[in-house]
């Protein structure tokens, strides 16, 4: 089940060229509508293609305005209950709230570096893409030694 973005909250970001939401999500799904022409709400952001959403959250905890939430499964989360977390610099907190009313949080540290500090390639040998068609990066199964055409053919 997808995100939405509730509309009162969202600020398009403040205006900018690509919005919070848009620059995290791993599958380009969130769109900002500057004019209101696609959703009747200019400037803000809305989840253009919700079947594609893999609910991985990282809209959810990126927002700076916690506008987007989750239609979560209703076997994880039933009809009036909600799953929504809170991120903050050094850690998160997850609010659970039942379908009885009763509410739990859970905060979770989540970095030991500062924001932004984290370099991941320091320290790595540069990329050979000349072993782009070794076996090691060949994930077709340990008996396919990276034979290109099996590759080709299973892909049609
Ligand atoms: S990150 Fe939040 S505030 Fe920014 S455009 Fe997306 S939904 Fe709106
Ligand atoms: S939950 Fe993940 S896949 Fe879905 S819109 Fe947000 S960032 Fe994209």
């Amino acid at each position: 089940m997808p995100t939405y973005v509730r509309t009162e909250k969202c600020d398009g970001c403040k205006g900018q060229d690509k919005t919070a939401c848009m620059y995290i999500c791993p599958h380009d799904l969130m769109k900002l509508d500057k004019d209101g022409s696609e959703t009747g709400h200019a400037m803000k952001a809305f989840n253009q293609e919700p079947e594609q959403c893999w609910e991985c959250y990282s809209c959810v905890k990126i927002c700076p305005q916690s506008a987007i939430e989750v239609r979560a499964y209703a076997d994880i989360v039933p009809l009036g209950a909600s799953v929504q977390p809170m991120r903050g610099t050094d850690s998160i907190v997850w609010t659970i709230k039942f379908r009885n009313g009763n509410m739990k949080r859970f905060k979770f540290p989540i970095r030991t570096t500062p924001e932004g500090s984290i370099e991941p390639y320091t320290g790595k040998p540069k990329a050979d893409m000349s072993k782009l068609d070794g076996p090691g990066l060949f994930t077709m199964g340990p008996n396919l030694k990276g034979d290109r055409s099996q590759l080709i053919r299973l892909g049609k």
